[in-house]
């Protein structure tokens, strides 16, 4: 747990100098543009990177949760935007790999890890963010299919050119909901009566594609139930589970590259006719930030341990999912106090990190979800 393998060594050298080399130029222009890295998703596939954690009889790498911490943190740490897209990827194969039949696995993984594409996981409703189980949309059946109706918002990996297919989770029983009466379904992009509404123009990860989407009589054939019937909401809460690990990662991620730029710029800027970097205010923000960071990895390679180990791990994961997105809200914005005035300016780096890192505590649970979950595990 505390020394990595001599793979997961040269998995973290790997990602890291690829995510250098590829990634990290283009963060500023996807921010700028708000384009969606399609590029990069090839080049991840080409990697064996998009299906790291899809079993290789599927076309992927075969790897494990802890091996999905260690990519994810590279990845996020050279761009946000395609940081958030590989850790959605990364949920939406741990759903199919758990819960696809055979046929679901070839047709879905074998897209992924072969051809690039990507998946989405549609919970959330205008109506239904926290409260997942307030959920509207509806399937009601209609002999070997089922009509969907409803619409779900702020889903990421689906765009106007991006996102094939989604995990869409809905009503099938309203008398039951969260007790058996909700189903996921693996719907396609190009399914008649599916159709997407608003791409959102957002304060950060301005390169990660997050859409409206909307079903109206979307007819949907039974073999695209995802699972059984009635085990759509347990399906989407173990989902986040792996999620959320997958979201500290991420915060990992991007509060390094924060912690990176505060260090070089400290060095760097002088003031008082020394470097900034003498100054022991500075250095007591730096020790603290370094501090957190290393206890938010620890916290997520934890979680994903326990994952690996198939212990329960849902506690683990939100308490990785609180602490490291707090964590990297709070280091981007030291980040930014130790760059000064430049550090609000276009100019610097640190400027689209601190934007970037909002939307930690938000996606994935909310930091006041994550507490719900950890208090119930504490007090049950
Ligand atoms: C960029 C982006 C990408 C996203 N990607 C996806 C995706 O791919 N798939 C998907 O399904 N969803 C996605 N989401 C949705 C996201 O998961 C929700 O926004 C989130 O769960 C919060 O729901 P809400 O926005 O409706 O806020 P609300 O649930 O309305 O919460 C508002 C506030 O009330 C607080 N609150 C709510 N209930 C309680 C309570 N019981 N106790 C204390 N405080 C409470 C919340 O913590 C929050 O501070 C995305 C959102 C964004 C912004």
């Amino acid at each position: 747990m505390f020394e990595l393998s001599k793979e997961q060594q040269m998995l973290v050298k790997m990602v890291r100098e690829f995510s250098e080399r590829e990634i990290a130029p283009l963060a500023e222009e996807l921010d700028r543009t708000g384009e969606f890295p399609n590029e990069t998703t090839m080049k991840l596939c080409k990697l064996g990177l998009l299906g790291l954690n899809v079993p290789r009889e599927y076309g992927g790498a075969g790897l494990k949760d802890v091996d999905k911490v260690l990519a994810i943190m590279e990845v996020a740490r050279a761009c946000s935007s395609t940081g958030e897209m590989f850790a959605v990827q990364l949920l939406v194969n741990d759903i199919i790999v758990h819960h696809g039949t055979e046929a679901q696995k070839q047709k879905y993984l074998g897209m992924t890890c072969k051809e690039g594409k990507i998946g989405a996981f549609g919970l959330t409703e205008p109506g239904a963010g926290s409260d997942a189980g307030g959920l509207q949309t509806t399937a009601v059946q209609d002999g070997d299919y089922y009509i969907l109706n409803g619409s779900k918002c702020f889903i990421s990996n689906i765009g106007p050119h991006e996102g094939e297919y989604v995990i869409v989770i809905a009503v099938t029983d309203k008398a039951k909901r969260t007790h058996g009466g909700m189903t996921a379904f693996l719907v396609d992009r190009d399914t008649p009566g599916f159709t997407l509404g608003k791409l959102e123009d957002k304060m950060g990860i301005r390169g990660a594609a997050v859409s409206e989407l909307i079903f109206e009589d979307c007819r949907v054939h039974k073999s695209q139930i995802l699972g059984k019937v009635g085990k759509g909401f347990h399906i989407a809460m173990s989902g986040l589970d792996s999620g959320r690990v997958g979201i500290a990662s991420q915060s990992c991620g991007e509060a390094q590259a924060a912690l990176d730029a505060a260090i070089e710029y400290a060095k760097q800027r002088s003031q008082f006719g020394k470097p900034i970097a003498s100054k022991q205010g500075l250095q007591w923000y730096l020790a603290e930030m370094a501090t957190k960071l290393e206890a938010a990895k620890l916290l997520a390679l934890k979680a994903a341990d326990l994952r690996d180990r198939g212990e329960p791990a849902g506690m683990n994961a939100s308490m990785a999912k609180f602490f490291a997105a707090e964590t990297a809200n709070e280091i981007a914005a030291k980040a930014v106090q130790i760059h000064g005035g430049y550090g609000y300016m276009k100019d610097y780096a640190i400027e689209r990190i601190y934007r970037d890192a909002r939307i930690l505590t938000i996606y994935e649970g909310t930091s006041e979800v994550q507490k719900i979950v950890i208090a119930k595990e504490l007090l049950k």
